[in-house]
């Protein structure tokens, strides 16, 4: 069993690394940006609360988000018992905290975090892109700015707190995706061989 965080800011390769992953180590993948959107493509009552959120690229509330991820875990218990790798969460510290009790009370851990390390002018770039091509609508100017300064101030912490839990594993994101997918496999080949 192979639990992974894949972290790094918006726009860092979390959704193209995480399809890569999967593929190599049939994880089961939970993107809760991707949860969130499909309640609001269906305008479900989590949905229409997570809008108000996301349209101005502010997180939803920490204890939302955590029984939210709680649901999707519960509802796919064979789909999930190979391992998870949840891509967007966490993204505060008590989120990393709720994380860990989650998968404790599971008898299971959180294996590694991959971090994706991109310079903050691709960020931007790339998330200009990605609007352009697939019309997400968090991805505009205004929203990204206030998506990166978000995570400057409440995501970024896990950075460290990953890093004193000793789980940290930086990944240069810059590269093509290519090569940051051989920099992952290179980095994640001590654990999955434990
Ligand atoms: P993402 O697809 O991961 O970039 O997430 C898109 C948006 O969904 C974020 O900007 C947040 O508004 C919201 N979101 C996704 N995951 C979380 C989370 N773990 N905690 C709070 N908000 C989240």
């Amino acid at each position: 069993m192979l639990n992974i965080v894949i972290f790094g800011a918006p726009g860092s390769g979390k959704g193209t690394q995480s399809d890569n992953l999967i593929r190599e180590y049939g994880l089961y993948h939970i993107s809760t940006g991707e949860v969130l959107r499909d309640h609001i493509s269906r305008a479900t009552k989590l949905g229409v609360i997570a809008d108000r959120y996301i349209s101005k690229g502010n997180l939803i509330p920490d204890d939302l988000m955590v029984s939210v991820l709680e649901d999707v875990l519960d509802s796919n218990p064979e789909k999930t018992a190979r391992g998870v790798i949840f891509d967007g969460f966490p993204r505060t510290i008590d989120q990393a905290v709720a994380l860990n009790d989650m998968l404790a009370r599971r008898g299971t851990l959180l294996h590694a975090v991959i971090g994706l390390e991109v310079d903050e002018d691709q960020l931007m770039n790339r998330m200009l892109l990605r609007g352009k091509e697939t019309g997400r609508a968090d991805d505009n100017p205004v929203t990204i700015k206030q998506r990166l300064e978000v995570y400057h101030r409440q995501t970024c912490p896990l950075r460290d707190y990953y890093i004193a839990e000793g789980k940290y594993l930086p990944i240069n994101g810059n590269n093509s995706i290519d090569a940051i997918f051989e920099d992952i496999k290179k980095a994640l080949a001590p654990i999955v061989s434990k």
